[in-house]
């Protein structure tokens, strides 16, 4: 059975963040002045990137970890469901407009499917039903840059085993190192844009 990718999720949940996060509100929330509540934004959505793994929990209490894992929790179905819901949260609770927030939600939630679809996957069928419900088909990446990990998903103690295993400290590691490139180029990227904008600024003066 194939695991998660749990820092490769939550770095591509704060990078849907730093994307969405545009409205003045929401980059108040995540300058310096509120260090708190940036945090605590930032560890929700590297969460989120991570939440369609939860399914393991729904298995693992019914004592089968397996039983539900890339299942429905892993499509672009559940992945809109969860941006609709979650954006009236947002909207009743921080009173952050409907639509951004709902967006930047799914995309989060979505980005844990775009990641699955670029893991190796050694068992057929190979990937996951990630359209559906627009479509029943596996998909899978030509070209899988995310390395997979085995995991009992058969019995607890086998899950537990599987997950603390030596091989899934190899491929978190690799996965570790993707990240950190992923980071640093998004970093340079954005350096390199905000360094076009001050140019810009003294073009005008
Ligand atoms: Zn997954």
């Amino acid at each position: 059975m194939l695991a998660a990718l749990p820092i490769a999720h939550a770095a591509a949940g704060y990078l849907v963040l730093r994307t969405a996060c545009r409205g003045s509100t929401c980059r108040a929330s995540l300058g310096d002045d509120q260090p708190a509540a940036a945090w605590r934004l930032i560890a929700l959505f590297m969460l989120i990137g991570n939440l369609p793994d939860f399914d393991f929990l729904i298995g693992f209490v019914a004592g089968r970890p397996g039983l539900v894992h890339r299942g429905v929790s892993h499509t672009i179905g559940a992945a809109v469901a969860f941006g609709v819901f979650a954006g009236g949260v947002a909207r009743s609770r921080w009173r952050a407009p409907f639509l951004p927030a709902a967006l930047a939600f799914a995309a989060a939630y979505g980005s844990h499917l775009l990641l699955d679809w670029l893991t190796v996957d050694s068992r057929p069928p190979e990937g996951g039903q990630f359209l559906w419900p627009f479509s029943d088909a596996y998909y899978i990446a030509p070209i899988r840059i995310f390395g997979e990990i085995h995991v009992d998903g058969v019995t607890r103690t086998g899950f537990l085993g599987s997950v603390l295993a030596w091989p899934t400290v190899v491929a978190l590691g690799r996965e570790a190192a993707l990240t950190v490139g992923a980071v640093l180029l998004w970093k340079v990227v954005a350096v390199g844009r905000g360094h076009r904008r001050e140019t810009g600024a003294e073009d005008v003066h």
